[in-house]
């Protein structure tokens, strides 16, 4: 069995989308073993977003660049630098601004392989290019030109950790250990014999 952590950011609380994303999880199969509405501190959104993370930050400063090589547009004039470390910096800061803009609704989801499951049912960072079927891609459109050209985070509804480990460190941020809840799902026999 395989734990991730899931966000459901303000846009999606905001929007009413709780319950549909939510149902989408649980019909897949995967068990909710921790949920909570929340609003998160400075101190939560800070070490979600570790400033120290560097391959992360250089990943989507390098998406940046490429976004704006594709656009024709200036990252220096746009955003003051072109470096990817220093981008991936300031769309940090505007992630912990995101995460903070409202109450969040933050869930366990426990099943085999349930970290590559989330993510496929999210879908794509980019809701432009996220297919449809997917979370993203039929609940949003915001695209990075649009979010880079207003200096704010992609809105995309969800955060799923990346990988096993991203999930290991991330889950005891949000909630404590017996916070996490074991129990029986009635289909579980069904779905894994
Ligand atoms: P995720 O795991 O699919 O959510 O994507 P990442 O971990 O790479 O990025 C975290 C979040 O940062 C994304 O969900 C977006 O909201 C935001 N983000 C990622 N890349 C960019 C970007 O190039 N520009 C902007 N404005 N936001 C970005
Ligand atoms: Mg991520």
């Amino acid at each position: 069995m395989e734990q991730t952590l899931v966000l459901v950011k303000f846009d999606g609380v905001a929007r009413g989308l709780v319950g549909e994303i939510t149902s989408r999880f649980e019909k897949t199969g995967l068990k909710i073993v921790a949920a909570k509405l929340t609003r998160v501190s400075q101190e939560l959104a800070v070490k979600h977003y570790p400033a120290d993370r560097e391959e992360f930050l250089k990943g989507m400063g390098n998406k940046t660049l490429e976004n704006y090589a594709q656009m024709g547009a200036d990252p220096v004039e746009k955003l003051g630098t072109d470096s990817p470390l220093e981008i991936g910096k300031m769309i940090r800061e505007w992630l912990i601004g995101y995460i903070q803009e409202g109450p969040v609704m933050a869930y366990v989801l426990e099943a085999p392989h349930s970290v590559e499951l989330v993510r496929k049912l999210c879908g794509h960072t980019l809701p432009l290019i996220a297919p449809p079927g997917t979370i993203r891609g039929d609940f949003a459109f915001d695209s990075s030109f649009l979010a880079n050209t207003a200096k704010r985070a992609i809105r995309n509804m969800m955060h799923a950790s990346g990988t096993v480990e991203e999930a290991k460190y991330e889950i005891p941020l949000w909630f404590k250990k017996e916070e996490i809840l074991k129990y029986r799902r009635t289909d579980e026999e069904v779905m894994v014999g």
